[in-house]
Parts: structure tokens; sequence; C-alpha cells
């Protein structure tokens, strides 16, 4: 077990001292794929902390480049610059399409999300705000209003932000036909805006919102309403860069379209705290002549960290890898969908999975309770995923892109067994 300078506490005792953290188990050590709780138990985590470990947990390439940065350099704030920051911005600029090359670093999601609103507004003079219901971008008092989970109640500032309806292939009102969808983009800045918007932001695959991958098209003609009402498109890649959809490097290649403002976290620093906006020379110089201030933000640690990460998902050829096992993941998923009712719906791309659980699959009714029995009996069993979606009954299985194909079967028939029990 790891020996720190803490004294042992039990599980209440350490949630009564931190109210931020919510599940009963006291984690000790974590590596890689792994984590062990106070009394040397192992728990796969499916879920990567809250996919925010991208290489593995205490991955040692990481590690290392982390250890050897502190010791030079670890602070600098943003006055100064230092070759860390500027090693890293280039790296990851070299990772973008087209002219997607400026980069902001900031310390989370949120902050990354609330400049780019910023950069939106900025840039083209208009306010209004377009995002899609069921989504996440954070939980910063500006981000909240871009926000929409029915389950996230806090007084929420809208301000000039609408909520227009998500392309759900699964429970969407309009099926899979991305033109319905796009329509109703083009009514809310027909009936809602001045016409003029600033900025329309999507993950294009929901992350809280359950793992729902956005209509085929949808992108691609939205984009182009928006551009057509003077507005910039921001892709939210907080949870599916770096390559974790297999298929990609970046989630809004799925749909073949290129961004003017995209934002990252999680991932980006393998759980570091790391956020980053990258965007056009253009849209950046709006804010040539303002007073750009982030304390922490690109710090020489951070920085090093995310170089390190960029490199071990190439060294290690982790897309490609999330590709393989993601496949076999979604196939074993889909065998037990056959013989399970309760699984409504196997959905998702590389290791960005969703299990959809439902009580009545032609209903899709959804089974909140049973979400939440399985949730505890796969914990028991030593299976760590995530939880989410509008109605709280998906199951998120977003691991480190270092889980094997042995630990989506040992998932597969963890799951399999609780639900045999239900
Ligand atoms: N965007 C997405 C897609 C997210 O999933 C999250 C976090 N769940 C955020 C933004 C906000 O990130 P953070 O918690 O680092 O502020």
């Amino acid at each position: 077990a790891v020996q720190g300078p803490t004294r042992r506490r039990s599980v209440r005792e350490a949630k009564e001292v931190s109210r931020s953290f919510s599940l009963p188990l006291l984690s000790e050590a974590w590596k890689m794929q792994y984590l062990f709780d106070e009394n040397g138990r192992r728990y796969l985590d499916a879920f990567a902390g809250i996919v925010t470990v991208s290489c593995g947990h205490c991955h040692p390439e990481v590690l290392n480049a982390i250890m050897e940065q502190s010791k030079v350099l670890q602070h600098a704030t943003t006055i100064y610059l230092h070759h860390a920051i500027a090693d890293f911005a280039e790296a990851l600029a070299s990772k973008m399409p087209g002219n997607l090359k400026v980069v902001y670093f900031v310390n989370s999601g949120s902050e990354a999300n609330e400049l780019a609103m910023m950069m939106a507004r900025l840039y083209t003079g208009n306010l209004d705000m377009i995002s899609l219901r069921n989504a996440y971008h954070g939980g910063s008092s500006a981000t909240i209003g871009l926000t929409a989970l029915n389950t996230w109640k806090y007084p929420i500032p809208q301000g000039e932000i609408h909520h227009v309806v998500n392309p759900d292939p699964y429970r969407g009102i309009f099926g899979t036909d991305a033109n319905l969808y796009a329509k109703d983009v083009q009514d809310h800045i027909d009936f809602g805006t001045s016409g003029k918007v600033a900025g329309f932001i999507a993950e294009t695959i929901q992350g809280v919102g359950g793992a729902v991958e956005l209509a085929p098209g949808y992108l691609k003609l939205v984009y182009d309403i928006v551009h057509k009402a003077g507005g910039v498109c921001i892709a939210d890649e907080v949870q599916t860069g770096f390559g974790r959809t297999g298929s990609h490097y970046w989630g809004f290649e799925t749909q073949g379209v290129i961004p003017d403002i995209v934002t990252m976290a999680k991932g980006i620093g393998n759980g570091l705290p790391l956020g980053a906006v990258v965007t056009t020379p253009e849209i950046a110089s709006v804010l040539a002549q303002k007073i750009l201030f982030n304390t922490f933000g690109g710090n020489p640690v951070c920085s090093a960290g995310g170089l390190a990460v960029l490199r071990v998902i190439d060294q290690e050829k982790r897309q490609a890898h999330c590709s393989d096992i993601g496949s076999h993941l979604l196939e074993r998923l889909r065998a037990l969908q056959q013989r399970h009712e309760i699984i409504g719906d196997v959905r998702g791309r590389g290791l960005m999975v969703g299990v959809e659980l439902v009580t009545d699959r032609n209903e899709k009714t959804p089974a909140k309770a049973e979400t939440a029995v399985l949730f505890e009996k796969l914990r028991e069993l030593g299976v760590l995923v995530g939880k989410g979606g509008l109605h709280g009954n998906v199951f998120r299985i977003k691991p480190p892109m270092c889980f094997t194909r042995d630990d989506a079967d040992f998932l597969v028939d963890a799951l399999d067994y609780a639900i045999s029990k239900l």
C-alpha cells in the first residue's frame, strides 16, 4: 500500500472532511487501468477516472515527464514564456487540421468552453449561443448555461443561449434524420434571434448525456446554417479527442467537419488539471488587444505531461488500439443485448461506449432504479463504470486507452452476471 504523511482514515471520515467526492470507495493507489482500495482490492477502472486518464493511471512515461519538468521549472505563470508550453503548443497544433493553429491553455474543460464562448462573441459581435439538449459543457456559472441536462438543477444564467433538439438516433424525436434536427437549429435562429448568432457548440458524442452519437451528417448541415447566420462553430473535444473514438483522432472528424474553435480537457493531461482552446489566427486576433490572464494555464508541469500524452498515444498506437478493443467490446455487448431484454441500446465508437438500460424495449422506458442497482453490483464485482444519460440509465464505458481485450471480457462477463442476478 502507498504510505503517505497523512493519517489513515475510514471512508466515512474522509467523506466528512471533503464533500466533493461521491463514491464510498477510498482509493489508495491507481496503476494504468486499475485502482486499489484501502484493503488492497483491485478494481478495473472502465471509466478512466472521469474520462480523464487517457494513457493510464501513473503511466510511466507521463510520470517521468512530470517529474523531470518539476526539477527544472515547476511554475512560470502566464507572464513568462517557457519551452515546455511552446513545445506542447506546437505539438498540439500539429495534430489539428485546417488553419487551427493558435493554442491557449487553461486548467479545465469549463474554462476552455468559457474562453471559446467569449471568443465567439467577441469575434462575431453577436451574443446568441446555440447548444444541444442533453449536452454537458461545464459547471462554471457561464458554461452551465450551455449544459442542458435536466439533472443539473442549478439556477442557470441562460443569457442568450438556445438549446436545440439533440440528434439522438435512439431517443431523438426525428429518429436519424439529420435534416430535421438541423431544421430545428434554423428555426431557433429564425424565431429566437435577430438572425445573427455568435456560435454553436456541440460534443460529437455526448458524454455525460450517455454516449449519444450525433445523427450522421448533422454537423455538416448545422455548421453551414451557423456560418450563414454569422456564427462560429465550436467542437467540444473534452471527451471525444485524442483518438478515443478509434476511427479518428478528433471526434469532429467522424462528421467530416472542421470547426472554427476546438476545446479540450480531461484526457489531454492524463488526469493533470489542463485544458486548451485551439482556433484560427483570424479568430485569435480578437484577443490580441485584450488582457487574457490565467495564472496556472499551461503551467510547465502540465505542459510536459500533455506533451508526453501526445507522444504515448502515437508511440503506443493507442488510436488503433481503441478501435480494435472497442469493436470487440461492442460486439460482445451486442451479443449480451440479445440475451438480456433490459439492454435497450448498445452504442459508441472505439473506447467511448454507452449501454442504455430500459424496462420496456418498445417504450424505451428508462430502467433508472435497475441501473443504480447494477452500478453497485458491478463495483462489488470489481468493475467501475460511469453512469449517465438524461434519465441516469446509461452505463458509460470509457476506460484508459491501455484497456485490453481481457479487461473488456472481464467487464462484459461481470455485467452479464450482475444482470442475471437482478
Ligand atoms: N465538456 C465536456 C464534454 C465534459 O464532459 C466536461 C466534464 N464532464 C466538461 C466540458 C467540463 O470539464 P471540467 O469538469 O474539466 O470543467
